[in-house]
């Protein structure tokens, strides 16, 4: 299932949590698209042909694009790549950018068909915490304009675990919700990753930081209203109704090829991973992949094993045994079903046929699971 990925590194201002590559201000924005057609070029053998599936304008923030430079890049993208025509194409949005003309004209003159809504929480103290720019208003408006407007293949984020959400307002999130008829949830704790403001703040002592018991007791309360609410935790942090899962991020867990085209985006083909340069000066600038491409990593058989496993494990579909024998091999699922076999005692896994999901209980420890279980065979 491949797809692209475009990173749009526009930010009205920096949210305090955020790690990701982005610019607090627009002055490039002309020639970053430029640029990023440039690199569509450069590098449209990448994926070999195949048929593109699924397009995501991610970031940063893509609906501070307007509808021409939309429209630029999807026509590019189908006149360099096989787009194929049912292919999802999601765009990533801040509640204050979707006024109802930009979401009209997204849906009447683009071919976005998926709205990603960062809305994080509807409550305007959280979003204080976080320095995000728009307020519970700006999330309840542009989540109704989006539907009046049509976009039934919607998702939205809630972050839980801020130091302000309480447990009473946690539910009241995810009920509002609920009550929208929104088909996917993508939901995560916050985390506070080295270097952001967050991190510095709170170091200061002039930010708290979250509460582990709360944190996990948030997410307690999201698995169960997930469930009640008939919808499947396909992934540890997505939740999606029936025929709603996101093809485009489900395909990374698949380990499905992927073009990422921007500053700091990253690609996959299959045997080797690619990281784009950070820098938006040098990104305008290069005109070699060689410049745009920054480093460059082939995997070796127990790296993609490794990745296979913390991907894998985290999803709905699992560590698939036969998989392992398949793909890399006796040593391999030996190794797999001797390290699994206490987390199965332990109820942290579930084990049908040759498949391995995650118990609620074990999707508490996901990520120290999956470190036990990787090889380091170099
Ligand atoms: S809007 Fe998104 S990408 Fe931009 S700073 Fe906030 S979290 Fe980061």
């Amino acid at each position: 299932m491949p797809g692209i990925y475009l990173h749009i590194p526009f930010c009205k201002q920096k949210c305090h949590y955020c790690n990701f590559y982005s610019l607090a201000s627009l002055k490039y924005r002309d020639v970053f698209v430029n640029a990023l057609l440039k690199e569509m070029h450069l590098r449209n053998d990448y994926l070999q042909g195949k048929h593109i599936e699924t397009v995501y304008f991610g970031g940063g923030t893509p609906s501070l694009l307007s509808i021409d430079e939309i429209n630029r890049i999807v026509i590019e993208i189908s006149t360099l790549f096989h787009l194929d025509s049912q292919a999802e194409i999601t765009l990533e949005a801040n509640p204050d950018n979707l006024s109802p003309e930009y979401l009209q004209a997204l849906k009447s003159r683009t071919a976005i068909n998926r709205l990603s809504i960062g809305v994080q929480s509807f409550f305007d103290d959280d979003l204080r915490y976080l320095h995000r720019v728009h307020d519970g208003n700006h999330a309840r408006k542009a989540i109704e304009a989006a539907k009046q407007t049509g976009f039934d293949n919607m998702t939205i984020d809630l972050i839980y675990g801020i130091p302000t959400l309480t447990t009473e307002k946690w539910g009241k999130n995810l009920s509002l919700f609920f009550e929208y008829d929104i088909p996917h949830l993508s939901s995560y704790a916050l985390t506070v990753e080295p270097k952001t403001a967050l991190q510095v703040l709170i170091d200061k002592q002039k930010l708290k930081p979250a509460k582990e018991d709360e944190t996990l007791s948030h997410f307690e309360i999201l698995l169960d209203q997930a469930r009640q609410h008939g919808f499947e935790q396909y992934e540890i942090s997505n939740y999606a109704l029936p025929g709603f899962y996101a093809r485009h991020n489900s395909a990374y867990w698949l380990g499905g090829h992927y073009l990422g085209l921007g500053p700091s985006a990253h690609s996959f083909n299959g045997h080797s991973r690619q990281w784009n340069v950070k820098n938006m000066k040098q990104y305008i600038e290069s005109e070699t992949v060689d410049r745009i491409v920054l480093e460059k990593e082939v995997l070796t058989k127990s790296q993609q094993y490794n990745e296979y496993v913390m991907t894998s494990l985290r999803t709905i579909w699992g560590c698939n045994a036969e998989h392992i024998q398949n793909v890399f091999g006796e040593e391999y699922v030996i190794s797999f079903r001797q390290k699994i076999h206490k987390y199965v005692e332990g109820q942290k896994i579930v084990q049908k046929g040759n498949r391995f999901t995650l118990t609620d209980a074990g999707k508490l420890f996901a990520d120290g699971i999956a470190g036990d279980l990787f090889v380091d065979k170099g």
